[in-house]
């Protein structure tokens, strides 16, 4: 029996893998379960998994959850902040940690689930994005497992050759063509794009995620933030990863190697694939996905990105190029401009106008330590908050 924290339970990752858990009843047991504020959901989820520790980073939160705890009987400990992410994140009864809180939040427990030696299922790509060399020094220093959750890294990791591990260089390996949906503004004109609203960027096509990520789907900032993950997780260098739109998802990713072989992973676009892959690997169990029926299909279409409509896609590469500062500084501004623009007070067009300010004001310079990254994350959220302000000032005025 394999013990297992999920990190960001409450999320469409974390839900997900409860689903895929709950599947495989005697194989694993629920040790962990975190969330930020949503208290009444991690309950349900205490009442259901009985967990022996259940985080909510949100102090008022925990509170009223260790409560209702108590009064019903269960006997989940509670614990909160940052501490309790970690706590959770290297609890000694877990074995696997699934990495599933949104954004940076999550760094310093994937971090933490790496130092304590888990194998870490990484749906937290910004975590590798802000601290790449840091994390993958760290799963191997540690002897930790990483599997990738993401569905294009996990099907470039399933067509990798055999006995390949997440930061190793693979042989025989040219390229990897990272798919892309295009999202749900994949055909819309610049002009068009100025009014979305955040409800019409969140309804992705093919894909039923959490609304940061479906903000990232539709700027393309997502497959910019994938092709910085790849290159940690895959050894590659920028121009062995290319990115291919492919509007069904149903081709997850491809690898194409010297002799001219192109494998490639397909399946239904619903993410509990990726996370059985993962919980079961080098096995394979069931995930509840419905078989892929190529007829109904019908069509598998691949079309070039384009940089022009979507610059948060050129925005990553320049700052893959430049790593670094630069990559925590596309990293922070896209989150802190995606918060803006959900929150109804900057346009669609104002996420990568955002961007682009905060890199061109990065200092050159490569951090390294938790502090250091942490520290320019800070700073570039900062200069990040007071564009997007002066930007919904503007557009107050207009
Ligand atoms: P959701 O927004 O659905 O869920 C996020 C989870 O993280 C929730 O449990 C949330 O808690 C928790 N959380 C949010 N902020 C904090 C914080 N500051 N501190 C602690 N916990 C926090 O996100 P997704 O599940 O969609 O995405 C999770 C990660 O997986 C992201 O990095 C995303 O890029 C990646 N990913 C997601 C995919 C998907 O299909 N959804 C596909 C591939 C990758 P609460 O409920 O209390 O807010």
């Amino acid at each position: 029996m394999k013990g297992i924290t999920v990190l960001g339970a409450t999320g469409s990752i974390g839900l997900n893998t409860l689903d895929v858990v709950a599947r495989h009843g005697g194989r694993f047991r629920v040790v962990a379960l975190t969330a930020n504020t949503r208290w009444e959901r991690l309950l349900e989820q205490c009442r259901r998994w009985r967990p022996e520790l259940a985080v909510l980073r949100e102090p008022g939160g925990a509170a009223r959850l260790e409560e209702a705890l108590r009064r019903e009987g269960l006997p989940t400990r509670v614990a909160t902040g940052e501490a309790g992410l970690v706590e959770a994140a290297a609890h000694p009864e877990a074995h696997y940690v699934m990495a599933a809180i949104v954004g940076g939040a999550g760094l310093q427990a994937t971090l933490a689930a790496a130092r304590a030696g888990k194998r870490v299922l990484l749906a937290n790509k910004e975590a590798l994005v802000m601290a790449g060399a840091l994390f993958m020094d760290t799963v191997r220093d540690a002897g930790a497992e990483l599997l990738p959750i993401d569905s294009e890294h996990n099907a470039i990791f399933q067509c990798m050759p055999e006995g390949f591990r997440a930061g190793e260089r693979p042989a025989g390996v040219e390229q990897v063509l990272l798919t892309a949906s295009g999202g749900p503004f994949r055909t819309l004109s610049p002009e068009a794009m100025a009014r979305v609203t955040p409800d019409q960027a969140c309804a992705h096509p093919n894909w039923d995620m959490g609304r940061k990520i479906s903000v990232d789907s539709a700027t393309m900032m997502n497959k910019g933030l994938e092709i910085i993950e790849a290159r940690w997780l895959f050894g590659l260098s920028l121009e062995q990863v290319q990115v291919v739109v492919h509007p069904q998802s149903v081709v997850h990713s491809l690898v194409q190697y010297t002799d001219g072989s192109v494998l490639a992973q397909l399946g239904q676009p619903d993410m509990r694939t990726p996370i059985a892959h993962a919980l079961a690997w080098p096995e394979r169990m069931p995930s509840g996905v419905a078989p892929l029926d190529l007829f109904r299909v019908g069509r598998l279409e691949f079309e070039p990105p384009d940089p022009e409509r979507f610059p948060c896609l050129r925005l990553a590469v320049e700052a893959a190029r430049r790593g670094g500062n630069a990559t925590i500084g596309l990293n922070a501004a896209n989150e802190v401009a995606v918060a803006e623009f959900l929150a109804g007070r900057i346009p669609f067009p104002a996420i990568p106008a955002i961007i682009e300010e905060v890199m061109a004001q990065a200092p050159a310079g490569d951090p390294r330590t938790l502090d250091e990254i942490l520290a320019a994350d800070a700073r570039a959220r900062s200069e990040a908050a007071a564009r997007a302000a002066i930007m919904a000032e503007q557009r107050n005025h207009a």
